[in-house]
């Protein structure tokens, strides 16, 4: 069992106290990482404050070691891609898919650390103002604090620490202690491209007591997280009048119209409901179909759903793999249960196979009131509800208390515009599942999905200082 140190001031540690890392699969240990304790938060902290404060990089040199990073990146992608598969549970397939997006997470920070630009305003504008030169310039904030979920371990840890070494800013990064090996390598990539110490620390560890002492820093300037609304809400209130983002989750809807081609709704609403075994902030969890193409979609989703095979990731026929632990998939065996006491049909799986593997699940006749429809579920389960009127279906759409991403199916601009304009969420996807993310654009949630926007460009934004320099020329 591979033992891994993590990292503080540049130097690789061992603490005495180890995290074991299971395989979700075989549900055994497959390695161990060091645990950091609060003192190990604060030389961290200490240690990040110093690099970007003593050791400013020019906008050049963090263009180089991202770009570095890439090209590293590149020739471990399968390696990575193997830890990910082993500590999340996706199948290997997925993981690679994952590598390569950091891949390109790199290349769009290294590129957008060269276009973090000011403007000049035209103070003589404003009667009063004449001979006055004022421009604005954004600056790093500082330590950026970053705490990651288990689902993405890669590419959701890269959305924070890309983002905030393009701007200027070093990171004190706290893993998801069911998923901390990939961003060891993470720290290893960063190294080998150039970064300097101190500008990268790690800190695994279990939430309460080291995501507690990152809360408690005051020299942490801005947090970056990504995760549930109830630790998303704690985070919210003990950072007080320091910044954050917060990524938070979702029981993510999509709409299908009788115009839809019915083949593509069918087909992405069910390979995003169950990708990654239902545990994406954007799964597909609650679908609403029009009431008079109903039985036609019902028939082609249980038959592409017999498809499906659930099993070992490293298996290249698997679709879905283990779900994160034997708890979570029997906190969803327990949903689908209680739905189905509270009247819903199952008409497709709704049971745990053996230890964290979860049938894929096709849930019909849920109202709004069951927790599976109007809770994140994240789990591979996907609900179906119907509409007659387009308005009422936006409607359901938006009788949520989440609002991060929706889909909608339909061939008519009209519904598809009226759509992107009504629905409460950070994005709407026309044609698609409400899953699809590009990492060079704006992400993010309204509601209890969050607050704030992901995506390097716009993260950058959150994690730089804007600052007004106005000169007088009289
Ligand atoms: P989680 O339980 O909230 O954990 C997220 C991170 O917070 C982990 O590193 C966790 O550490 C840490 N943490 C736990 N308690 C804490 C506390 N009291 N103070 C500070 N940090 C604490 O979430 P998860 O189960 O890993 O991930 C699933 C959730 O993430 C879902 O709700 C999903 O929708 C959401 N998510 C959202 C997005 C998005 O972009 N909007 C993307 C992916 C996932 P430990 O691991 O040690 O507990």
């Amino acid at each position: 069992m591979k033992k891994y140190k993590i990292l503080i001031n540049g130097e690789w540690i061992e603490t005495g106290k180890w995290i074991d890392v299971v395989d979700k699969y075989h549900l055994k240990p497959f390695a161990s990482i060091a645990a950091a304790n609060a003192d190990l938060v604060g030389g961290a902290v200490a240690a990040a404050d110093k690099a970007w404060r003593e050791k400013p990089l020019t906008p050049f040199q963090r263009y180089e070691i991202l770009m570095n990073s890439g090209e590293i990146l590149k020739r471990r992608q399968d390696e990575v891609a193997e830890t990910i598969s082993q500590e999340v549970g996706k199948t290997f397939k997925e993981a690679k898919v994952e590598a390569g997006r950091v891949i390109n997470n790199f290349i769009i920070a290294a590129e957008e650390s060269k276009r973090i630009v000011g403007e000049i305003i035209p103070a003589d504008a404003i009667q009063g103002n004449e001979n006055r030169f004022c421009f604005t310039m954004r600056q790093p904030k500082g330590v950026i604090g970053c705490i990651t979920p288990f689902n993405f371990p890669f590419n959701l840890v890269a959305h924070k620490v890309c983002p905030a070494l393009a701007a200027g800013n070093a990171v004190v990064l706290k893993p998801a202690s069911a998923t901390p090996i990939s961003s060891v390598m993470m720290c290893e990539i960063l190294e080998e491209a150039g970064l300097p110490a101190g500008y990268i620390n790690l800190v695994p560890g279990a939430g309460e007591e080291i995501g507690h002492a990152l809360l408690e820093n005051q020299d942490i300037a801005f947090y970056s997280f990504t995760g549930s609304p109830k630790v998303g809400k704690e985070i919210a209130q003990k950072t007080g009048l320091r910044q954050c983002s917060l990524e938070l989750g979702s029981n993510s809807g999509v709409i299908v119209t009788a115009d839809a081609s019915l083949d593509l709704a069918v087909e992405k609403c069910l390979r995003m409901a169950m990708a990654n075994a239902g545990q994406v902030c954007i799964s597909v969890q609650r679908v609403l179909v029009e009431e008079k193409i109903k039985n036609d979609f019902m028939d082609l989703m249980l038959e592409k759903v017999k498809e499906l095979k659930v099993g070992d990731p490293f298996d290249p026929e698997t679709d879905i793999g283990p779900m994160i632990s034997e708890k979570e998939a029997l906190r969803t065996e327990a949903w689908v249960e209680e739905a189905a006491r509270q009247g819903a049909l199952v008409l497709h799986g709704g049971k745990r196979i053996k230890g964290a593997l979860f049938e894929p699940t096709i849930i019909d006749q849920i109202t709004s009131d069951m927790k599976m429809w109007c809770e994140e579920v994240f789990a591979p389960v996907l609900c179906v509800a119907t509409f007659k009127e387009f308005d009422e279906a936006l409607q359901k759409i938006n009788d949520s208390k989440y609002g991060l991403q929706a889909g909608v199916f339909t061939s008519n601009i009209n519904k598809a515009l009226e759509a992107a304009k009504v629905i409460q969420t950070g994005g709407v996807i026309i044609n698609d599942a409400p899953s699809y993310r590009v990492d060079n654009g704006p992400y993010g949630g309204i509601k209890e999905s969050g607050i704030g926007k992901e995506g390097v460009k716009y993260a950058i934004e959150e994690m730089t200082n804007l600052k007004v320099i106005a000169v007088n020329l009289n």
